[in-house]
């Protein structure tokens, strides 16, 4: 339902909850949060308010990093539990990923991991999106290009998010029938499912087109299509108070 990434000079965790709450308004059941730090990924997730989420946090903290997303879910696929929450992690722990949308093929993908030895942790079609991720990152060792791969076999509407520990500096994310905006501020950069989640930072914004993948580094972001041919991108200012 809402999403939020960040990389910057800022503790990505504070940026990504303000971000969230921002979201509220739109409802949800669900909020959860991956950053990552001293070379892991951590995470944190919880069916309910964000405040059962902050409660989680206090009890266990998690360390501090600059790159980190958020997520919360307006659950389509699988009950509003715990372990249905967003990000969704990979076996090792290593990639997290956050999903507005609906996978329409995700029972075949499920199956085709599950052959491979993947072990499945909830009941989401979006938990295929970061088992696939850490297969493709592991060949190619690039976070966007794993994105990439991974759409081309996608079907159905998404935004996607997603950090991998072995990129710490990235956060990529993508969009097919659901919308993505990149936020460009100094040294720091933001992909949100709305604008209202980054404006108190920055207003210099880049809508994401129809099947397109952004990375995103504090020092810029690149935009390309789900082939690799880099796209022409749309800054706008936003100029309105959300
Ligand atoms: N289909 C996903 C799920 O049920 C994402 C739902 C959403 O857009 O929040 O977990």
């Amino acid at each position: 339902c809402g999403i939020v990434g960040y990389v910057g000079g800022q503790s990505a965790l504070d940026v990504v909850l303000a971000g969230l709450k921002r979201l509220e308004y739109r409802g949800y059941d669900s909020a959860g949060v991956a950053v990552l730090a001293d070379g892991g990924l951590a995470a944190a997730k919880k069916a309910g308010k964000l405040g059962n989420l902050e409660k989680e946090l206090a009890d266990r903290p998690l360390p501090t990093g600059g790159t980190g997303i958020g997520h919360t879910r307006w659950a389509t696929h699988g009950g509003p539990t715990d372990a249905n929450a967003h990000p969704h992690l990979d076996n090792a722990g290593r990639v997290s990923v956050v999903h507005n949308g609906i996978i329409e093929n995700f029972a075949a993908l499920r199956a085709e991991l599950a052959e491979r030895g993947h072990e499945l942790a909830s009941e989401t079609d979006t938990e295929v999106v970061a088992h696939l991720l850490a297969e493709s990152f592991s060949s190619s060792g690039d976070l966007a290009e794993a994105m990439r791969q991974v759409c081309r076999r996608l079907e159905g509407a998404f935004t996607l998010v997603a950090v991998h520990a072995d990129a710490p500096d990235v956060v990529v994310g993508a969009r097919r029938n659901s919308p993505l905006v990149v936020g460009v501020g100094e040294e720091e950069a933001f992909l949100a499912s709305d604008v209202a989640a980054f404006i108190a930072h920055t207003r210099e914004a880049i809508e994401l087109g129809q099947d397109q993948v952004v990375e995103a580094r504090r020092d810029g972001v690149t935009v390309t299509d789900f082939e690799g041919a880099p796209a022409e991108v749309r800054p706008y200012h936003v100029d309105w108070d959300a």
